[in-house]
């Protein structure tokens, strides 16, 4: 038996005491709005029935689940691999964008704006408003763009404009800023497509339910493939959180299911250029949540670190926060030095390199304890072409 957990948002937008709706004055309407309609709206058949058929003919899902044999091997367990890396635009940002922009129309927005970090939110975004034909305006992080330079030309390509935020560590967290502040001073013809499980209520929640497609295809799919719809436990990366939200929700109140998030400890935990919020996080209000974030004692936020600009990011989602907070989730912290280990050691051992921010998760496999009947499934949330710059970088320093 199971216990019965029941891990939802409330209807004022909490997980226990982390979420909320934490906004300036100017952006009530705009969130009122959305916080009132997404729920109905999205549950509309017209609706699933476009969300459904764009996720199948435009994004190429269902994604596979793959049985790893090589890493089973090595690791003598049993892993499977959730393939986002497959999606149309390579990772599992495109399952929210091409829901928010179906709402975006239903609300007879004009104007897209979206933050991003590697670029992978803000090339799924592009791609949404290039699909529909609506105008996009992308803010990045001056260092990511740098970075990150075959997203930014992909998004170029579609015909969005990439805006740089020059403030503080420019990385994501300085564009979410940025384009708060332009939605605040375009609230009517604007919708803010939000690229993880953070910002007010309704996102976190919005864009979990647009991710849980994850989960949703991995029952059946492990159904399928080993007779139970369930495995032994789920192991994900956490920027904001929404690819693990989408693979953890469908076993949120399933206490079978280990659950395991895996955050950036970039050059250390303890090294003062980390992402690790869970261990270095308190609890405070970022980006109109309330949740886990790095800050001073007297709140100012703590620049972040990581390798990977996907993970990048002082605070994580509510949700997170609550279920590490309760003890349901555990969390893992990765340095940049493991996880292009194990970016290398994925590509070598099954022919898939994955995103860096997806390499941290790999590496986990090495700090986690399973048994030989155990069933792992890892979230491959996208993959590593994005990187390859960073991956040079790393074998040439390895030949030297
Ligand atoms: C953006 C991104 C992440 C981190 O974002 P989450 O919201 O935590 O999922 C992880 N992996 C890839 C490939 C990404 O592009």
């Amino acid at each position: 038996m199971t216990k019965n957990l029941q891990i939802d948002v409330d209807e004022r937008g909490y997980y226990g005491r982390f979420g909320g709706a934490y906004i300036p004055e100017m952006l009530h309407p705009n969130i009122e709005q959305l916080k009132n309609t997404y729920r109905e709206m999205t549950a509309d058949p017209d609706f699933k029935k476009e969300f459904d058929a764009l996720l199948k003919d435009y994004v190429g899902r269902p994604s596979p689940l793959y049985f790893a044999k090589r890493l089973s091997e090595h690791y003598g367990t049993n892993i499977y691999l959730k393939r986002e890396d497959l999606n149309h635009t390579g990772a599992h940002k495109i399952n929210n964008t091409i829901g928010q922009i179906l709402v975006a129309q239903r609300l007879g927005k004009k104007r897209i704006i979206a933050e991003t970090g590697a670029g992978q939110h803000g090339v799924a975004t592009a791609t949404v408003c290039a699909l529909v034909g609506l105008q996009c305006i992308v803010y990045m992080g001056e260092v990511d763009i740098a970075r990150q330079a075959p997203n930014v030309a992909r998004m170029r390509m579609l015909g969005a404009e990439v805006r740089p935020a020059l403030s503080g560590s420019k990385t994501l967290k300085d564009a979410t800023n940025e384009a708060i502040r332009d939605w605040i001073n375009n609230p009517e013809d604007t919708h803010y497509i939000i690229g993880s499980v953070v910002g007010p209520h309704p996102y976190p929640d919005m864009v979990a339910r647009f991710q849980s497609v994850i989960s949703e295809e991995m029952k059946w799919q492990l159904q399928e493939k080993l007779g139970r719809d369930y495995p032994d436990a789920i192991v994900a990366c956490v920027g904001g959180g929404s690819n693990a939200a989408g693979a953890f929700y469908h076993y949120l109140n399933d206490e079978r299911v280990r659950l395991v998030a895996v955050e950036a400890a970039g050059l250390g935990v303890d090294s003062g250029e980390s992402a690790a919020t869970s261990v270095l996080g308190t609890e405070g209000i970022i980006h109109g949540s309330r949740t886990l974030l790095m800050q001073t004692e007297d709140g100012q936020v703590i620049e972040p670190y990581s390798i990977s600009a996907g993970l990048d990011y002082p605070g994580i989602g509510p949700l997170h926060a609550f279920l590490i907070d309760s003890k349901r989730a555990e969390a893992i912290s990765v340095t940049d030095e493991d996880a292009l280990a194990a970016a290398l050691f994925t590509a070598r051992t099954e022919g898939i390199i994955p995103a860096l921010e997806t390499a941290h998760a790999f590496s986990a496999l090495d700090q986690m304890e399973y048994g030989p009947d155990d069933v792992i499934v890892v979230c491959l949330s996208g993959r590593g072409d994005k990187d390859l710059a960073a991956f040079t970088t790393y074998l040439n320093g390895l030949a030297g």
